[in-house]
């Protein structure tokens, strides 16, 4: 039987589409996501599934479908069979009006990428490439099981490079066993890169995972706060001297190479993510998608909404999401549009951990919008928590 559809506004215009292909050669051991290693057997299943989930949008959407941007995500997207995956892209170009200037992007990984995909994917629109680097150290990178090599890295960019003008690379900041010489070498290196984007994370350790356990055990060593933030604030400088504009707190392009997939979900935007355990936001709800593999399967077999769970985000929630978000970005908050629809005790309480927030050097006020400071990225989540209402 069905679920029900949870009130999704099929009238809202989507603007902005996720794809979640789960599949990956290994599994990372820090990895959080809905990610599968060791099913790829179940690779076609899960495209037809897919684009059953895609008709049932297409049956039910009363809305706007002109679409600015598609991001292929995962899981190791670069390991969807050509023919699924041209598949896929037919079946978006049927159910979406495609804006002219579609960002179309998917993520790969070195190591998993043949030549003759780079030709392939241009050809189905993909303009844009995110590449999982990581690390550039085959030591640091085998420890977390990331089975990809610097070489793998370095050849796929010298391939992609003659197919697609719009690179991106993904790096991590705080992995274990990287010396700070490594690390700088490693960014010299990138800025000598045909890349337009960098987005560089933080490494999060999360419950539930290899690195959370070796953590724990003492197997693990994490670099000190203060080094992950130094190496930080060296690399800003880097990019910046490179040509790269610091467009959010871990988001670095050349001009007009910013990704305006990254863009929606900070502004809040609605988008709608297909596929196993994908999110979607109407502009009031949030939706999440079936996380297991066969259920997925089942649910859209039975040919019904893949939505599994939904959240309506209470006033307090949405504030601090629009804090979250916004003050990562190079424009901030508009710290007078926040405080709009606040009691006069709430803008007291807030203008007082604004004043303590600021003199501890965690964040920036500069004419009427709040900013997050590198200072106060290791504590994001107790920064934001100061600011709840
Ligand atoms: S490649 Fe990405 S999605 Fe796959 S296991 Fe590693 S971190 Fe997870």
């Amino acid at each position: 039987m069905c679920l029900t559809n949870f009130q999704y506004n099929a009238q809202v215009a989507v603007e902005y589409i996720y794809i979640h292909w789960p599949f990956c050669p290994y599994k990372c051991t820090y990895c959080p996501f809905v990610a599968f290693a060791g099913l790829d057997k179940y690779m076609e299943q899960y495209h037809q599934a897919l684009m059953q989930e895609l008709d049932w949008f297409d049956r039910n959407h009363q809305g706007s479908r002109k679409i600015k941007t598609i991001f292929v995500g995962g899981g190791t997207p670069s390991t969807y069979p050509d023919r699924c995956l041209l598949d896929m892209s037919g079946r978006l170009k049927s159910v979406f009006e495609w804006d002219e200037q579609l960002e179309f992007s998917i993520e790969v990984n070195p190591g998993t990428v043949r030549p003759e995909q780079l030709k392939l994917w241009k050809g189905a629109g993909i303009n844009r490439l995110s590449i999982g680097v990581q690390s550039l150290n085959d030591q640091v990178l085998k420890k977390l099981n990331r089975l990809q090599s610097a070489a793998d890295v370095r050849r796929l960019l010298d391939q992609a490079s003659y197919h697609f003008d719009n690179l991106s690379i993904d790096i991590i900041v705080g992995l274990p066993d990287v010396s700070q010489a490594d690390w700088r070498a490693m960014i010299d290196e990138m800025v000598t890169w045909p890349i337009k984007h960098v987005s560089m994370y933080f490494l999060m350790v999360h419950e539930n995972t290899p690195l959370y356990r070796g953590v724990n055990r003492g197997d693990v060593l994490l670099p000190t706060d203060d080094w992950v933030v130094d190496q930080y604030y060296w690399t800003v400088e880097r990019f910046k001297q490179a040509g790269f504009n610091q467009y959010e707190l871990s988001n670095f392009a050349q001009p007009g190479f910013e990704s305006h997939h990254n863009q929606a979900y900070w502004e809040r935007k609605p988008y709608r993510g297909f596929g196993v355990g994908a999110c979607s936001f109407d502009g009031e709800l949030r939706f999440q998608n079936e996380k297991n593999l066969l259920k997925y399967f089942k649910t859209m077999e039975h040919d019904c909404t893949a939505f599994t769970f939904v959240e309506s985000l209470t006033r307090s929630q949405v504030w601090l999401e629009q804090i979250m978000l916004g003050m990562r970005s190079a424009k901030g908050v508009n710290i007078n549009e926040l405080l709009q629809n606040l009691t006069e005790i709430e803008v007291r309480e807030f203008n007082t951990q604004l004043a303590v927030l600021q003199e501890a050097g965690f964040i920036l006020v500069q004419q009427g919008r709040l900013y997050l400071k590198p200072k106060g990225l290791s504590v994001e989540n107790e920064v934001v928590v100061r600011l709840s209402i």
